[in-house]
């Protein structure tokens, strides 16, 4: 007999009940992986995730070559090349991860009921998330929409196992159905954007694990007070390898507990809760896909779908490429361009300026988001944005607008971020590194700084863009949620 164990956006072998699943009965395992862009609806893999993907893919087949097995590859519709697979390899038991994007759970289970007509058992497990969106409901049953009641009643009810080792072997199917090749898949970018990228991260499990080694060791005493600079390493970066299941978040969580536990102190410390307080956003935003399933394309706040959007590609493009002439912000979008990711408080402010000073409809920065991020993941994304743009669950209201230049003088008093991303106006001093406009024409001479040459003016005015943002966003009434 054989099992097929279908690997999604759980590219990993620790702590993975669905590949214990596959192991639980004495059958060959044929692990497999389906490229499928086009059934992600609006939302196949950006170009960094492709990248990411690739590398990932790889990672996983060396761990299974490892162990006697291999990482079987195809492409197309999941429902034939599933249909195919079980046919090739005579299996009658298919085990995957459930994933909890609306498009792919409806796939999903049409899926299992397609199956269930050909005798084989399709086992979805949960391997992703510490809940199960469906068993937290608010006292009156329903799901929930502001975070710090969701957080109460996860953690009241929060048991976290011991994670699952990783298999020394998984046993052969008799026959191995045939595999693409891995470049085949097309994942890699044609041109050779991608040095960022490589320099940056590790993809695959060992990657993951060094980073949580990396917080558990280090960052996570300084993670309370770190974890708001952009301009230090004081987040994880696990969030690329969380979205890509290449360690679980049972594993993140239970290391963090027990690496407290070993310190001795009486209860956690600030920087531990602090740290699972975000990871709790994350079981929050798939939470509120999974009960929301439109809020990807559509505010949750119904009042918001009158909203009056400027369209202007000029200044979109602006933004894409860190052209607005406000340097933390184009800071923190030349990092995203370069490295696939940004600090949680920069896509706080970039966001924050696309769709409240420039008045760009949020969906614009999220579609941007999903092609550059290589953490680029359909609940988190859509959370983000809605929430940056004041139409989402437990959102920011609707007057908070991110000041680019006090954020930048707060979150990256030396402008450390700047220089490193907009290498034009490194030679200004710290006073003048957030508002270059501001600063005397000696100042600017000597930094090398022709305004309008060498660096763009600012785009749009703040305090004018404040006043017709708060104007716009005051026809839409706050409060009135979906
Ligand atoms: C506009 C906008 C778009 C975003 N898009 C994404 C996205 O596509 N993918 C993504 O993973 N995160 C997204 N985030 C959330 C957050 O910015 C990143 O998860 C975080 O910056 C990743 O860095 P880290 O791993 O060092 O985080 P850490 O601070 O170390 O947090 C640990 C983990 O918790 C989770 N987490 C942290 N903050 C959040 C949050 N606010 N919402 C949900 N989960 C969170 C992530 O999985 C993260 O890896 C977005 C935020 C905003 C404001």
């Amino acid at each position: 007999m054989t099992t097929i164990l279908w690997f999604r956006n759980d590219l990993r072998l620790d702590d993975h009940a669905a590949v214990h699943g596959a192991l639980s009965r004495p059958s060959g395992v044929a692990p497999v992986f389906i490229w499928s862009p086009q059934e992600e609806r609006s939302w196949p893999p950006g170009a960094a995730s492709r990248w990411w993907l690739h590398h990932s893919l790889e990672s996983l087949d060396a761990a299974l070559r490892r162990r006697g097995s291999r990482l079987v590859l195809r492409q197309g519709r999941v429902e034939d090349e599933l249909a195919r697979l079980l046919a090739e390899t005579g299996a009658t038991r298919l085990v995957a991860s459930r994933r909890f994007e609306p498009h792919a759970s409806e796939i999903d289970d049409r899926l299992a009921r397609s199956l269930m007509k050909r005798g084989v058992a399709f086992e979805r497990l949960n391997t992703a998330l510490l809940h199960d969106p469906e068993a937290v409901r608010t006292k009156s049953g329903g799901p929930f929409q502001v975070f710090t009641p969701f957080w109460r009643a996860l953690e009241a009810s929060l048991e976290v196992g011991e994670p699952l080792a990783a298999p020394r072997r998984l046993s052969a199917p008799k026959t191995w159905p045939a595999s693409a090749a891995l470049r085949d898949l097309g994942l890699l970018p044609a041109g050779d954007w991608a040095g960022g990228l490589r320099e940056q991260w590790r993809p695959g499990e060992r990657g993951a694990a060094d980073r949580l080694e990396a917080l558990r060791s280090a960052a996570l005493a300084e993670y309370d007070s770190a974890r708001d600079r952009p301009d230090e390493e004081g987040s994880s970066r696990l969030s690329p390898h969380l979205h890509f299941g290449e360690i679980s978040a049972r594993r993140v969580y239970r290391t963090v507990i027990e690496s407290e536990a070993a310190r001795g102190g009486e209860a956690p410390s600030r920087g531990a809760l602090a740290f699972l307080r975000q990871l709790a956003w994350r079981e929050f935003a798939h939470h509120l896909l999974h009960h929301f399933p439109r809020t990807p394309e559509a505010p949750l706040r119904r009042n918001f779908r009158r909203f009056p959007w400027r369209r202007s590609a000029r200044d979109l493009r602006a933004w894409q490429h860190g052209r607005t002439g406000y340097p933390s912000v184009d800071a923190g979008m030349r990092q995203l361009w370069a490295t696939g990711w940004m600090h949680n408080r920069t896509r706080m402010m970039v966001a924050s300026f696309l769709v409240k000073d420039l008045l760009i409809d949020w969906r614009r920065g999220a579609e941007w988001f999903w092609d550059t991020l290589v953490d680029a993941d359909l609940a988190n994304n859509t959370l983000g944005w809605q929430w940056c743009a004041g139409c989402g669950a437990d959102a920011a209201p609707y007057f908070r607008i991110f000041n680019p230049i006090t954020q930048g003088r707060t979150f990256d008093p030396h402008g450390a971020c700047v220089r490193r991303w907009v290498p034009e106006l490194a030679a200004l001093p710290d006073r003048w590194i957030h508002e270059p406009w501001a600063a005397p024409a000696a100042a600017l001479a000597e930094a090398g700084v022709a305004l309008g040459r060498t660096y763009p003016h600012p785009i749009v005015d703040h305090a004018e863009a404040r006043h017709r943002a708060l104007a716009a966003f005051a026809q839409v009434r706050q409060g009135d949620s979906s």
